[in-house]
């Protein structure tokens, strides 16, 4: 049985201000499974830090992921952004690496008036070429294009996983707020196994063994994601979408990122937890 770990994107948020070593163990405290590094201002981690991190996480048993910084966009115009972007991109698996995190997540470029195809070919072929550097590095993480909450930002779940079928071995991060806020539907129990199984359809039974999941409360217009929210204050069904979850046999890594950090990561957790055991 895969199993489904819940963790905090960047460390607990009480007490305040704590590093990625504490935020760990704060993490193992309150008995979730996961953390996701945020690199999202810069990958600004020495070597000596993300090997003691590699050595915290690993004496809790506490699985890690990295988020790449923000400022990455495969479909800039200038070409100088397009290499700023891949070393971004570069930096967070080497670093990753070196944390023992398995999984980048990222996100993948904006459409800059092109068209979604356009820019489908332009993203693929710079992300090619940072799939190409990192196997000559011998960097074996998981790079994981986000689906993107933002109708100016690449990123549907079609897209990704064009690109993800079309790219060996890599697999997207699924962010169901953001597609909420994106489609302003995927809010019910059918609709996310509908995601779950286009995922499992078009890349295969495993990929549902090791996903990439972030949930959070949102509120979006009509362009969009605007921001999240704690999920008490918003109407997404999260237990509709743990329900999927457990029901598809969803393992891997659920990250929440309501501004509540760990409070909401516990909720799921729990309410996970309660139902599984009760289904099987
Ligand atoms: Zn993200």
């Amino acid at each position: 049985m895969n199993k489904l770990n819940f963790g905090t994107a960047g460390a607990p948020r009480n007490p305040a201000n704590l590093s990625t070593v504490d935020g760990i163990k704060r993490v193992s405290e309150l008995n979730l499974d996961c953390l996701e590094i945020e690199f999202v201002q810069g990958v600004r981690m020495s070597k000596e830090t993300a090997k003691q991190v590699s050595v915290v996480a690993g004496n809790r048993n506490i699985r890690l992921t990295v988020h790449a910084p923000y400022f990455i966009n495969l479909n800039a115009r200038e070409m100088d952004k397009i290499q700023a972007s891949q070393l971004r991109l570069i930096q967070s698996a080497r670093t990753a690496a070196l944390c023992g995190a398995g999984d980048v997540v990222f996100h993948a470029a904006y459409y800059m008036g092109a068209s979604p195809e356009q820019t489908y070919e332009t993203v693929k072929k710079y992300f090619l070429e940072v799939i190409d550097q990192l196997t000559k590095e011998k960097i074996g993480v998981n790079l994981r294009p986000e689906v993107m909450g933002k109708l100016s930002q690449f990123g549907t779940l079609d897209e990704l996983l064009n690109l993800c079928a079309e790219t060996n071995g890599v697999a997207p991060c699924v962010d169901f707020a953001h597609w909420r806020a994106r489609t302003g539907k995927n809010n019910s129990y059918e609709e996310f196994c509908g995601v779950l199984a286009k995922i499992e359809k078009r890349l295969g039974k495993n990929v549902l063994g090791n996903m990439h999941i972030h949930v959070a409360g949102i509120a979006f217009g009509n362009k969009g994601e605007l921001n999240h929210l704690n999920l008490e204050d918003s109407d997404f069904k999260y237990e509709e979408l743990l329900r999927a979850l457990n029901d598809y046999r969803v393992g891997g890594v659920l990250i929440c990122e309501s501004p509540n950090l760990e409070d909401d990561a516990r909720l799921l957790q729990t309410n996970y937890i309660n139902l599984h055991n009760k289904n099987s």
